[in-house]
């Protein structure tokens, strides 16, 4: 999606050099033989799509441990190389959870699912679809709730399940069962990260397909028996980070992202299969670029800066592990800039390398026309972005992120090894060392902030709201920075901080479920945008 791209600097630069007839030097030979190593087993199988805080996760951290031993690059996590950070996987219906109607027992999401605010608790039943009795479960057809209240502009489904469940349980209800007869979309959904009250008793909604298997007779009374409970887990994810000490004043940070999507069980791949999702270019291209320049620099490096390197996990939940390390640093000192590697494996000519972040201090421009380079370089100012370098540029640090551009396999488990250009990889590496090698001879950057948004690494979108998502923000839901002149986010009123929720029917929780959600829209729909502002829930109805 391209909000703003007005500042999008397109500037190619073509060197003498002709890259198909490049003579490889013995160095450039060995760099491109260890990026096709990490690669090939970073993106392997065997570890399961490097899914934050599962074991692949831990194997990968083991892989680029066991690349910094004896190489001078000091333990810079809080446990060794290791800093570790939990991860809320948010609410779910526990495993010794149940529902049983006539003693069979109901499919979790295919027959039904308890409100994420669901109260708790165990309770029985002989109940009758049509009869609303002391000590029994009630049922409720949502269609005929939307219906009554379809002219009541002020009509709150969430605020209608607060004061029903109040209301029925004391007249002694004891769970209300619901579902939906009609064709009305009720946007009932479970939100893992619900944090509103319980309600006075369970509640639970029955798929139309749940409810047409366990209740297809009106008339008949229902043995019901349940247990209604909610797991909130938590797993650990861990950031390795290294350091090259120069004792010098200033640090130079970089890093690359190692987790992936694994099985796809976070649901932010773009295909919808549990395949394993290796991630190749999405980012064991970053990673094995950064284990590269990182024994480089620790074998021979430019003296007047220290290199602090970082290889974040949790990037693809939402960017968590360079915001843990910034909120929890494990080194402190004067830092220089930051430069961000993450899917740096699909150069091509068209493609070409994207800088981003060119904007973030007034030297780049400088520096980066000195840094020469064969390779074809398309420039974005923007110091956002949907990679870890946005957490530092929130910091006021100058950034670079140096991407490689989207493709067709993006998020999907086809992000494989075979089709990385690994001869582009090694002069991204080249590069990196080149820019470094530059800023050497300058003082501590200077930090310029950027108006501009780019999000150069997503789906293709044929809709947008013309509004700026922060991406440092850490609730549920997508906080913007401001609306685009002349889009829908501005002429219907959207403004800064503002929180999107909900698009048609798609419940919004971070910025990848947001674009992931407009990518299915196109334009002349009509839909609904819910926006939560100043704590109040506002909605909308937009047509694309
Ligand atoms: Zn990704």
């Amino acid at each position: 999606m391209k909000e703003s791209v007005a500042f999008i600097l397109v500037l190619c630069l073509i060197s003498s050099i002709d890259l198909s007839a490049q003579k490889l030097n013995k160095s450039d030979r060995v760099l491109i033989q260890n990026l096709k190593q990490h690669i090939q087993y970073l993106a392997s199988d065997e570890l399961e799509g490097r899914r934050a805080g599962d074991a692949g996760e831990q194997k990968t951290v083991d892989y680029i441990i066991s690349q910094y031993q004896n190489t001078g690059i000091q333990a810079m996590g809080d446990n060794g190389f290791i800093q570790s950070f939990p991860i809320d996987e948010g609410k779910k219906f526990s495993n010794n959870a149940f529902i049983k109607i006539n003693n069979q027992e109901a499919i979790l999401d295919s027959d039904f699912f308890a409100l994420s605010n669901s109260g708790i608790g165990n309770f029985s039943s002989k109940a009758s679809i049509t009869l609303h009795e002391s000590n029994q479960v009630w049922f409720m057809d949502v269609n005929d709730v939307l219906e009554e209240n379809a002219s009541n502009p002020h009509f709150d489904l969430n605020e209608w399940f607060v004061n029903t469940a109040n209301q029925i349980k004391a007249k002694g209800a004891v769970a209300l069962f619901l579902h939906n007869s009609g064709t009305v979309v009720d946007n009932i959904r479970f939100n893992k990260y619900d944090t509103a009250k319980s309600l006075a008793l369970p509640i639970v909604y029955f798929t139309k397909q749940g409810f047409n298997k366990l209740f297809n007779d009106e008339l008949a009374t229902y043995n019901i028996e349940s247990n209604i409970l909610f797991e909130h887990p938590k797993r650990t994810a861990h950031n390795v980070v290294g350091f090259i000490d120069n004792h010098a004043t200033n640090t130079i940070i970089l890093g690359a992202h190692l987790d992936h999507l694994g099985f796809n069980q976070d649901k932010h791949g773009l295909d919808l299969n549990n395949l394993v999702h290796n991630g190749a270019d999405d980012n064991a291209s970053g990673t094995a670029a950064l284990i590269e320049l990182a024994k480089s620099l620790a074998k021979k490096s430019p003296k007047n800066n220290n290199y602090l390197i970082i290889h974040f996990s949790g990037e693809e939940l939402g960017l968590l592990g360079s915001k843990y390390w910034l909120d929890h640093p494990t080194y402190t000192g004067h830092f220089n800039y930051m430069i961000n590697m993450d899917m740096v494996g699909r150069y091509d000519t068209a493609r070409k390398l994207t800088i981003g972040g060119y904007g973030t201090s007034s030297k780049w421009s400088e520096i980066l026309s000195k840094t020469p380079t064969p390779l074809f370089i398309h420039y974005d100012s923007a110091g956002t972005g949907p990679s870890d370098h946005a957490s530092f540029y929130r910091k006021d640090m100058p950034v670079l992120f140096l991407f490689t551009g989207s493709h067709a396999d993006y998020h999907k488990a086809t992000d494989d090894a075979d089709k990385i250009n690994y001869e582009a990889q090694k002069d991204i590496v080249r590069l990196v060392q080149n820019i470094i090698k530059t800023t050497d001879n300058y003082d501590k950057l200077d930090f310029l902030k950027t108006r501009e948004q780019s999000m150069g690494k997503s789906t293709k979108f044929t809709v947008s709201l013309g509004v700026m998502p922060d991406y440092a923000f850490t609730g549920t839901g997508v906080r913007i920075e401001g609306a685009s002149q002349g889009k829908i986010g501005e002429k219907i009123g959207l403004k800064a901080s503002d929180v999107l929720v909900q698009i048609g029917e798609y419940k919004l929780i971070d910025v990848m479920g947001y674009m992931q959600a407009l990518s299915k829209f196109k334009k002349g729909d009509k839909t609904i945008l819910v926006i939560k502002r100043n704590g109040e829930e506002i909605k909308f109805e937009i047509q694309f």
